[in-house]
């Protein structure tokens, strides 16, 4: 049965990981992994969700199955942060969410319900794009083509080229768009360039599904939905998937959620209809604890306030770790100008090293970054940032 079985390639950021877990160099840095660690280089496990756990365990709740489609209060909590708590798309009903496991389960229940939808449709992601929106939009059987984004020359994003090609494409072609923060570039679009893209969509009536893994991590919670805002403000239908895995850090509990904005509250009906049915056929309804604690902090307004605070601790501190970089490569004498590090947002930088380079700094220094030149800032700290600084002077002077 299995004697044809070909060996899958590794996934290239796990991969990484494993080279890295396997070095024993105690000097060692990981940056090729897109999780945030603290100041002193571990997960943090946040104040707000201890205290939401702590409840929830002294509570003993029951473990009966959750509705097909999740947490309603969790999904409403969800509504809220996307698109505002006095959005009219809310009140209208014309917001449909899902539960899902994780942003990447999100994706998944959405791509398979837009197979279901339009089977013919293209999908477009942005060049370069989170690998995994190519691998899952094909496994859900659509062609994934790209559209132009990342501008090397400018370390920006090319947007003359990206309007240029959704301008060009046909009704009903999908579009998946990083709502902030940019995987793996840290480019992202201005508020006036999300306005072109929302007309843009409009004109040629594509199908915007924004990705939104990193709400809270580029300005804050609100400021970082604008591409949510202006699309709901536009009338037009589209997708949104969310991710707590990094605002909570509750990488592992998977928790996230698909939301799908119709055009009234009986097209809302029927969509949840099939949506459910999509989970229902997959993993039949989501686990219980991570949105649990999600919703009992979004809830409380003490909790809430407590994980406002750690979020923006977590978006300040990579914040002064792009400044303390930058600094740190000019004291060490670098000529090239790395002050677009600080312009970027979120947790990535697309540094411009090569992949030569990249070889050197994991060979030579013990320090992993994806060969496209992404590293994660998120792990740089006071303890590690000379050493990272002092190997990227070196590999990019030599
Ligand atoms: N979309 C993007 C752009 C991401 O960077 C990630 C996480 N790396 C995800 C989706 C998936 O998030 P989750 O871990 O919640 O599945």
């Amino acid at each position: 049965l299995f004697a044809g079985v070909a060996l899958a390639p590794r996934d290239p950021i796990l991969g990484l990981n494993e080279a890295f877990n396997a070095d024993t160099r105690p000097t060692k840095v990981n940056l090729g992994v897109g999780v945030y660690f603290d100041e002193n280089g571990k997960l943090p496990l946040l104040a707000a969700v201890k205290e939401a756990e702590k409840a929830r365990l002294a509570a003993q709740p029951p473990r009966g199955y959750q509705p097909i489609e999740g947490n309603g209060a969790y999904n409403q909590a969800v509504q809220k942060l996307l698109f505002g708590a006095d959005s009219e798309l809310l009140a209208a009903g014309r917001v449909v969410t899902a539960q899902a496991l994780g942003g990447t389960g999100a994706l998944k229940i959405g791509a398979d319900f837009l197979k279901g939808l339009n089977a013919d449709a293209k999908v477009y992601i942005s060049d370069p794009s989170w690998e995994n929106h190519r691998a899952l939009f094909e496994a859900a059987g659509f062609t994934v083509e790209n559209y132009p984004y990342y501008d090397s020359a400018t370390r920006g994003v090319d947007f003359a080229a990206m309007k240029a090609c959704l301008a060009g494409l046909s009704a009903g072609s999908v579009i998946v768009l990083h709502a902030c923060c940019h995987n793996p570039t840290g480019a992202d679009l201005t508020d006036a360039q999300w306005g072109e893209v929302v007309e843009v969509c409009r004109e040629r009536a594509l199908v915007p599904f924004l990705d939104m893994a990193y709400q809270g991590f580029a300005e804050g919670i609100s400021e970082d939905a604008v591409a949510v805002r202006l699309f709901s403000a536009s009338g037009l239908q589209f997708f949104v998937s969310s991710s707590f895995s990094k605002s909570f850090s509750m990488y592992g509990e998977r928790v996230g959620a698909l939301s799908i904005v119709t055009a009234d509250r009986d097209e809302s009906a029927r969509v949840l209809s099939q949506v459910k049915r999509v989970i229902r056929t997959n993993y039949s309804n989501p686990p219980i604890h991570g949105a649990a604690v999600v919703g009992a902090v979004l809830a409380s307004s003490e909790l809430r306030a407590m994980w406002e605070e750690e979020l923006s601790g977590m978006r300040l501190r990579i914040r002064a770790m792009r400044e303390g970089l930058v600094g740190a490569l000019k004291e060490k004498g670098v000529a090239q100008d790395f002050s677009f590090v600080t312009a970027q947002r979120g947790m990535f930088s697309y540094t411009g090293l090569t992949a030569a380079q990249v070889d050197v700094l994991r060979g030579e220094f013990g320090i992993y970054a994806v060969s496209t030149g992404r590293i994660c800032l998120a792990a740089l700290n006071e303890g590690n940032l000379g050493y990272v600084a002092d190997a990227i002077a070196s590999v990019v002077k030599a």
